[in-house]
């Protein structure tokens, strides 16, 4: 995930490198079979990595491929002496005590839905993450709900481990995360803009409509595997109490 600030990338490696080992040990408890009790959904895999994102280092570089690299190995090899994977098996308890009661939690690798055909052009729209702050004491927010709206309706998600309107659990700090269901394309290489809203209304705050657009190519596959290296991240989102503002003046 990367934020352009005068055209120089900003990246935080170690958001790369603990996205990428939630998947290497997810999967690996999938193929292994071992530790039955971790549930490896995508829904998952996401609340464990913001787990361990609020309790790691964040690590910033500006990106140009040759540096970036060679940081990152440093990096990797630093983080080795930490115990990256102790909390990640942390992570993976944690969120599987304080399950979504709401979902199925099927394993990422079980089949999709049947929309999800091998054979169809679509636009796959990617996971879309974002974080919501009280405004005034920038404490995260919690026991709230938070919907994607697409023209004013609410987005279909591409599976029933994904929720909209989102309920935020405790654990994952004001984390909200949202995985579309993949639009129809007539051809593969095509370019569209997917115009959404973040949409807060709840007792007590100002309503929030945070208004944004994902560029995506279609691709002649609709039944991706989830990675969260395909994500698309939403700048801090902050909800205000009402009368806050006349309050200010
Ligand atoms: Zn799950």
């Amino acid at each position: 995930m990367e934020t352009v600030l005068k055209n120089h990338k900003i990246h935080n490696l170690t958001e790369d490198l603990v996205l990428k080992e939630v998947d290497a040990i997810c999967d690996e408890i999938e193929t292994s079979g071992q530790k039955p009790e971790l549930c490896t959904c995508g829904q998952c895999r996401l609340d464990a990595a913001c787990y361990v994102l609020n309790r790691t280092q964040p690590s910033y570089v500006v990106s140009n491929r040759g540096v970036a690299r060679l940081e990152r190995e440093t990096l990797e090899r630093r983080q080795k002496g930490i115990d990256l994977t102790v909390l990640i098996y942390k992570a993976l308890e944690d969120v599987a005590h304080n399950r979504r009661p709401n979902f199925d939690h099927q394993s990422h690798s079980s089949k999709e839905a049947e929309y999800v055909a091998r054979d169809r052009t679509v636009f796959n729209i990617p996971v879309i993450i974002g974080r919501v702050f009280n405004g005034v004491n920038f404490e995260p927010l919690s026991g709230i709900d938070v919907e994607l709206v697409q023209g004013g309706e609410l987005v279909a998600m591409r599976d029933a481990n994904w929720q909209n309107p989102y309920r935020f659990v405790k654990d994952t700090e004001g984390t909200f995360t949202f995985w579309p269901r993949p639009a129809e394309a007539k051809t593969a290489g095509e370019q569209s803009v997917f115009e959404f809203a973040v949409r807060i209304k709840t007792e007590g705050f100002e309503t929030l409509n945070h208004f944004f657009e994902v560029l995506v190519v279609s691709e002649g596959v609709a039944d991706v595997p989830f990675s969260m290296s395909r994500t698309f991240k939403l700048q801090d989102l902050y909800l205000f109490p009402e009368g806050a503002e006349e309050d200010a003046d």
